[in-house]
């Protein structure tokens, strides 16, 4: 039996697990997807991003896959510049693309694809966890890396509070080499004059386009059946008329897959650990889309835990110093998603100019 069970295979997961390897410490990475199944969004990942990742993966492979960008361009729905800033080591990259690139590094006996893991209960201070009906197994450490509405969490924190977030996100990714060449390698966010209505573009290679819009729940509706046509139809009726690039780009998109991000955040955070369970990236802190640094502290996460791991200390004592090491940052990015989320939702005359759409410690 491994040392370490590690439930869920994304990008907190994952690092997790390449952290282990690396570090020769006995692991196994449980995922309820299967293993061809990549969708999703993309990332923006700032420098400090970057810099972890390179310690865990060969940075030329993740250049390949996306692009730095150069500048952050704000205007309006007309297409009128409102203000821009140069970003600093800014780079964007699919989902896809990033958990491929994780995934390569793990033995491919160390990770269970179409496993959905379940929590059965504690005994003597190690949780029981459930692989399927005849097979429950207890290890050292649990990381419970399985996203923002882990169900490990909910199991064990019966009594938290999940809110829906007033934003909720249309994303997708398009292969189109003519739209992508009329796009420089910046990142371009067009604003409602009203507020609570974006549209973001961001060029992840010369064919390759990642468009998103950000809109207030309150005031725009999506229709729950989620299908291709009912996205585009959303997005013709309240982007179709912003201005020339946005209209060749809804016109010119296929809505195949196309996501509906429904954002929702603890209303306050658990402990990040219990008993032997331990959690880690969305799972122990849910982070609003606004931060764009969901992935950077996922990385954080694993790369502290290990750290601490490595020490040998009391497993208590261990959780606590990473509770205690990484909670302050997180409360910081948590407080400022919400104030961006704030300015997203007023009048444009009334948002501050020159804010860019990442929490910064
Ligand atoms: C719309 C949107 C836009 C975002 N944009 C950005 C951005 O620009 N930059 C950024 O840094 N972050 C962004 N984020 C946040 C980012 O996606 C996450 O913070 C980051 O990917 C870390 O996720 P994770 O690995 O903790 O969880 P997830 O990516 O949710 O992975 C959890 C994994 O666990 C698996 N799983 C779940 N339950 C079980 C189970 N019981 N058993 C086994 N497996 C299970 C799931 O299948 C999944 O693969 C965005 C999020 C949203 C919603």
């Amino acid at each position: 039996m491994s040392k370490v069970a590690i439930i869920g295979a994304g990008v907190s997961g994952l690092s997790m697990a390449n952290y282990l390897e690396k570090n020769n410490i006995d692991y196994h990475l449980y995922e309820r997807r299967t293993q061809n199944d990549l969708k999703g969004h993309g990332f923006i990942l700032p420098k400090e991003g970057i810099e972890h990742l390179s310690s865990i993966i060969d940075i030329n492979d993740l250049y390949k896959k996306g692009s730095f960008l150069k500048k952050y361009i704000h205007y309006n729905q007309a297409g009128e510049i409102m203000s821009e800033k140069d970003l600093d080591d800014v780079f964007v990259v699919s989902r896809s693309a990033l958990i491929e690139i994780l995934a390569n590094e793990i033995p491919s006996d160390k990770i269970s694809y179409q496993t959905t893991i379940g929590l059965k209960g504690f005994e003597n201070g190690k949780a029981n966890i459930e692989i399927d009906e005849n097979n429950v197994i207890q290890a050292d450490i649990v990381v419970a890396s399985d996203g923002s509405r882990s169900r490990i969490r909910r199991k064990i924190f019966q009594d938290e509070t999940m809110r829906a977030v007033l934003e909720n996100e249309v994303v997708n990714i398009i292969e189109n080499e003519e739209l992508a060449s009329q796009i420089e390698s910046n990142f371009l966010k067009f604003h409602h004059e009203k507020g609570g209505l974006t549209f973001g573009v961001l060029k992840l290679s010369p064919k390759k386009i990642l468009w998103y819009c950000q809109f207030d729940i309150t005031k725009y509706f999506i229709n729950e059946d989620y299908t291709a046509d009912c996205i585009r139809q959303f997005m013709i009726e309240n982007f179709g008329n912003w201005n020339e690039l946005i209209t060749s780009i809804i016109e010119g998109s296929s809505y195949e897959n196309a996501h509906i991000w429904r954002v929702y955040e603890l209303e306050k955070l658990n402990p990040f650990y219990h008993e032997n369970v331990v959690f880690i990236g969305d799972s122990a802190h849910p982070l609003i889309p606004f931060t764009s640094q969901g992935v950077t502290s996922a990385l954080k996460d694993s790369f502290t835990l290990t750290q601490l791991l490595k020490e040998g200390n009391d497993l208590q004592e261990t959780f606590r110093r990473y509770e205690e090491e990484r909670r302050p940052e997180i409360d910081i990015h948590i407080n400022n998603g919400r104030i961006l989320l704030n300015q997203f939702l007023l009048p444009l005359s009334e948002q501050p100019k020159n804010t860019l759409p990442i929490s910064y410690k």
